[in-house]
Order: C-alpha cells, then structure tokens, then sequence
C-alpha cells in the first residue's frame, strides 16, 4: 500500500502519475524503448518536451513574451544562475530577506552583484510573520528584486506578489503550481522540480524575453539563459525522464481541473491542518495567521520529549517524513499537490488520538 508522504522534497507524487510511467517505462508507446533510453533530440522525444511545456503554459497562463526552461542544477544553482545573467549591466539587486532560502539566495547573489538585504523578518504578537512593504528599504535602482514566494523550512509564505519598481525574480520551489499567479508581475520566476512539479533533477526558469541579454561575458554558457532559450533547453543533455515524468504531473493537474481547481483542494487541507492546530491545547505553529503557507505546515508539541514517539507512531500508521527540517526541529507536513485531502485527514485524526494518550 501507498502511504501518505509528508516529505518536503523531494515530495509525494500523484499516484496516478506513477502507474502511468510504471506502464510506460518499458515500452513507451509502442516503440520498444524507454523514454530514458531515447535521444533528446529525437522527434518523439521533442514531442514529449514540447507538450510538457504547452501544457504548463496552458496552467500558468504563461503569456507569448516569457521563455519556458527546463534546466537542471537546482534551485540552488539558480542562486548563482540569477545574478550572472541579470547583473551584467547593472550591478544591482535588492535580496528581501524572510527565512533560509532567501538568506542562500542573497549570500550567494553577493558573490557577483551589489546586494542590498532587505530585512523582511518580523513577529507578530510571538508569531514569525513577513513585515509590511511599507517598513522595506527597497532601493530605486535595483535591476531586479529577489524573493522567495514560500520559505519551505520556517512555513511562511507571502500574503501576496510584492510591489516593486525593478523586475521581480522570485523562487516558487515548494509554492509553483499550487495556487493561480499572474505571471506578468514577474520578470522571472524560478522552481525545483522536487516539491510540487515532478522527480529531482529539473528545475523550471520562467523569465521574460526583455531581461535575456544583460548576462556577464564570463557566464558559462550552460547557465546562460538566451543560450538555452535559443536551443529549447538543449544546449546539453537535459534531464530527459524527469522532464517527461514533470510532463505526465502537468496532464494530470489538467485534468484536476487546473491550477485554480488544485488551489481549492490546498486550501481546504491547509485549514483542515491549521484549523486543528488551534484548537489544540496540544500542538502549535509559530507562523502569524496571514503570513502561514499554504504547502508546508510546521508545528511543535507541548511536549518536545514526545517527538521521537510521535514520528514513530505516525511512521506505523503511514504517515511518513513528518520532522522538522534538522536546523529548525519540531514537526513540519508539507502537503503539496499530489497529496490528497483524506491523506491530511488521517494526519488530523492521528495527531487528535495521540495528543488524547499523551495530554
Ligand atoms: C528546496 C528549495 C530550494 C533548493 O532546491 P534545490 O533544488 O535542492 O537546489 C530552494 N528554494 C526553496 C524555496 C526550496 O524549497
């Protein structure tokens, strides 16, 4: 049996979508082969890539003037990626600062740009919450603002996109595709695949065409984003079989019924989850109410010596990859895409029944 995987990333991956490349995986279409074992460059396997991409359009509502690459490396070789090919004419980007990743982000932003940290961070009657706009010492010449839509490990996420006068780059790992955004307030937008898209080894670039010729000369030309513009993302071997794999997630979000439609779904479990949380005595999530993320929900026990016997009680009752990510502790579900309402009905019902044996 399956059980309901709570991982942070790499994450669950829609059942469906696994039985389908299980019946391909040795004879795709007909054909004799894996989809692994073929060229990039074949017309059935350009076929793949192309409808993966089409479709991801069609779900984001990605208009004509934005490029679409599917990359490898990370989100975190993007950390790098970004400032070498954004910074070329002007040195200078504002880094909002709200958590782990955005601290990566601009640290590593700082070896080839001029910086400004923008301090996002506040607390809202002891609860961690992401500071109002009007407080940020944004800077006027800025050639882009960086900031991470969802911070993965802390749970906290962005009420809403951020006004800014520079072209917004944001990091959508462990928040793409789970609610509706209007691509054109970005000029890029950027996602591990691992979280809420596919298998780890992809890493999705959305960046708007008037920002692709400002990259620094030394830029290798693998992380040169008008280079793998021009060449569909094959300047070299992609990352095939994740790519295909990213594409059966994308049909079958489509036939969810779409962004708007897997959105609804998130927020009924996120208030499943969060609303349980506050009723309880027993559990606690240190995130202000507006700034809590809709994908991953860290919590904590009233009791942090009961943590090892929660894990190991949630493990036997299927409820896998609940702890904290080890530089925070505590417990965190991260309740992407792929993992279904009953699966945070269970949780509910197990953190209930333990909470009443351990009160
Ligand atoms: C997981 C994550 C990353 C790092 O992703 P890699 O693909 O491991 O480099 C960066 N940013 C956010 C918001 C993440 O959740």
């Amino acid at each position: 049996m399956r059980a309901y995987n709570f991982c942070a990333g790499p994450a669950a991956l829609p059942t469906a979508v696994l039985e389908k490349a299980q019946a391909e995986i040795l004879d795709w279409q007909g054909k004799g082969l894996s989809i692994m074992e073929m060229s990039h460059r074949s017309k059935d396997y350009v076929a793949v890539a192309e409808k993966a991409e089409a479709d991801l359009r069609k779900l984001m509502n990605i208009p004509e003037n934005y490029k679409v690459l599917f990359l490898q490396g990370g989100a975190s070789l993007q950390f790098s990626a970004i400032p070498l090919n954004l910074l070329g004419k002007n040195s200078k980007a504002d880094y909002i600062h709200t958590g782990i990743w955005s601290e990566k982000a601009l640290k590593e932003a700082q070896r080839y740009g001029d910086i400004n940290v923008v301090e996002a961070g506040t607390q809202i009657d002891g609860k961690l919450a992401i500071a109002d706009a009007s407080t940020w010492n944004l800077s006027q010449d800025a050639a882009y603002v960086h900031y991470v839509d969802n911070e993965t490990i802390g749970g906290l996420q962005f009420a809403s996109v951020p006004k800014a006068n520079a072209p917004l780059v944001s990091d959508f790992s462990s928040s793409i595709l789970s609610a509706p955004v209007d691509v054109t307030q970005f000029g890029m937008i950027y996602a591990g695949a691992q979280k809420n898209i596919g298998p780890a080894g992809l890493t999705l670039v959305i960046v708007r065409e008037d920002l692709l010729d400002q990259a620094k000369p030394e830029i290798p030309s693998i992380l040169k984003y008008s280079s793998q513009a021009k060449n569909d993302s094959m300047v070299n071997t992609p990352s095939t079989y994740a790519w295909y794999l990213s594409g059966l997630v994308f049909e079958w979000l489509l036939e969810q019924g779409g962004v708007e439609a897997i959105h609804k779904v998130n927020l009924a479990k996120a208030n499943l989850l969060y609303g349980y949380i506050d009723s309880s005595d027993f559990y606690a999530n240190p995130i202000a109410v507006q700034n809590r993320s809709i994908m991953n929900v860290p919590f904590t026990l009233a009791n942090p010596d009961l943590e090892k016997l929660f894990l190991k009680e949630a493990e036997e009752n299927h409820l896998l990859n609940l702890a904290g990510h080890r530089s925070v502790g505590g417990m965190r579900a991260s309740i992407y895409n792929a993992v279904p309402l009953e699966g945070v009905q269970a949780l509910v019902n197990f953190m209930d029944d333990f909470a009443k044996r351990n009160a």
